[in-house]
């Protein structure tokens, strides 16, 4: 059996840190070694730092390990990040100087023109970036990777398939957000109950740029944005996990509906392919029941890591209508990311 990576989760004791320490527990790959957040926590034991606010206890495994500061040296060989996005930059970009490879769900590098932006399935040829990713002071060990926004995730594999088989034009997304989203305590009771948000800080001008760049091609040493029309309304309503988003595309040439539907379910990508730990089966599920998918019903499909789509119909005013569903803390942040770890370790690029 091969020796498994030493891995450091900062910002561990957050919504999105707990999810990496509860899928990472038994991982056949990553063991955490050492987990930080902030002066809040530093000194204690993670037990004593975080409230544990998953389903089932925390894992044994990291109880007594004692919260650090998320600063270099760290006890790993690589660290994912789930740090708020303000103190990431410069956080992500010292464990990067000091070789350190980052695996990061912050929004602080996504947009890096020499920043990896990864959906495993969707653009793993935008790996080629790190090839001449300079970020670490010792000239090869660290670099950044990213994964997208938890809303962006869903919204750029749905649109893969259909990207890739027919051309998109234009793409209207509104997202109905889960309180999980927000992170622990999120959003005041008093703000969210009997009521929906219209408004959620910079969310719809990252899924708007976001989208661009992962559906873009590989042009030399650079991304090239992808070549179509992306608008977003976000809003925060009251479930604790799963995004959920009505789209509206419309296509490069008239499509028959039968090859949108098979373009949507029979698509994969190379974690299926190479059968990484953490890729689902089926990547999209499509649901022909007319009120499906719903996040209380469809969060957890594929481990948590497939989408699902439905009410795919005809559209009046562009072509065609959907509506996605994900579990936006796993495949939306800390999935998406240790998903992005194997398929480096796939690829021989995390050692
Ligand atoms: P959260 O629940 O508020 O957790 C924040 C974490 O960062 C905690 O571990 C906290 O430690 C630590 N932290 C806060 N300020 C710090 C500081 N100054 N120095 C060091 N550590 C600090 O937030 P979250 O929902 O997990 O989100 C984390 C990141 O993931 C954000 O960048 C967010 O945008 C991104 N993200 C979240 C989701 C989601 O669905 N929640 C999805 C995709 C991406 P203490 O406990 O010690 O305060």
């Amino acid at each position: 059996m091969t020796k498994k990576l030493r891995v450091g989760i900062l910002g561990a004791t957050g919504m999105v840190g707990q999810r990496f320490v509860e899928l990472l527990e038994n991982h056949p790959q990553f063991q955490i070694t050492a987990l930080a957040a902030s002066d809040r926590s530093q000194g204690k034991t993670f037990a004593e730092a975080c409230t544990w606010r998953l389903a089932g206890e925390m894992p044994d495994a990291v109880r007594k390990m004692q919260v650090r500061a998320p600063a270099p040296p760290l006890d790993c060989d690589l660290v994912f990040s789930s740090l708020p996005g303000d103190i990431a930059r410069e956080t992500e970009g010292y464990f990067a100087g000091a070789g350190y490879p980052v695996i990061s769900n912050s929004s602080a590098f996504r947009m890096d023109h020499d920043v990896p932006l990864l959906i495993p399935e969707v653009n793993p040829e935008h790996l080629a970036l790190l090839d001449t990713q300079k970020r670490s002071s010792d000239g090869q060990h660290g670099f950044i990777v990213t994964n997208p926004n938890c809303s962006t995730i869903m919204l750029a594999l749905a649109l893969a398939p259909l990207q890739q088989k027919f051309g998109i034009e234009s793409v209207v997304a509104t997202t109905m957000q889960a309180l999980s989203g927000a992170g622990y305590p999120g959003v005041a009771s008093l703000a969210i109950s009997d009521n929906v948000l219209p408004f959620i800080e910079s969310e719809e001008e990252k899924i708007e740029e976001e989208t661009l760049k992962i559906l873009g091609q590989m042009n030399g040493q650079s991304i090239e944005d992808a070549p179509m029309k992306v608008s977003a309304q976000c809003h925060r309503v009251n479930v604790s996990d799963g995004h959920l988003a009505a789209v509206r595309v419309k296509l490069k040439d008239s499509t028959p509906i039968a090859d949108v539907k098979q373009a949507l379910s029979s698509f994969r990508g190379l974690p299926q392919d190479l059968k990484l730990h953490s890729a689902p089966q089926q990547v999209i599920i499509l649901r022909e029941e007319r009120d499906r998918p719903q996040p209380r019903l469809d969060r957890d499909a594929g481990n948590g890591m497939s989408i699902s789509i439905g009410r795919l119909q005809p559209d009046k005013v562009l072509d065609y209508r959907f509506v996605v569903l994900s579990h936006n803390t796993i495949r939306g942040a800390a999935g998406a990311a240790i998903l992005n770890a194997e398929l480096l370790v796939a690829m021989g690029k995390l050692k």
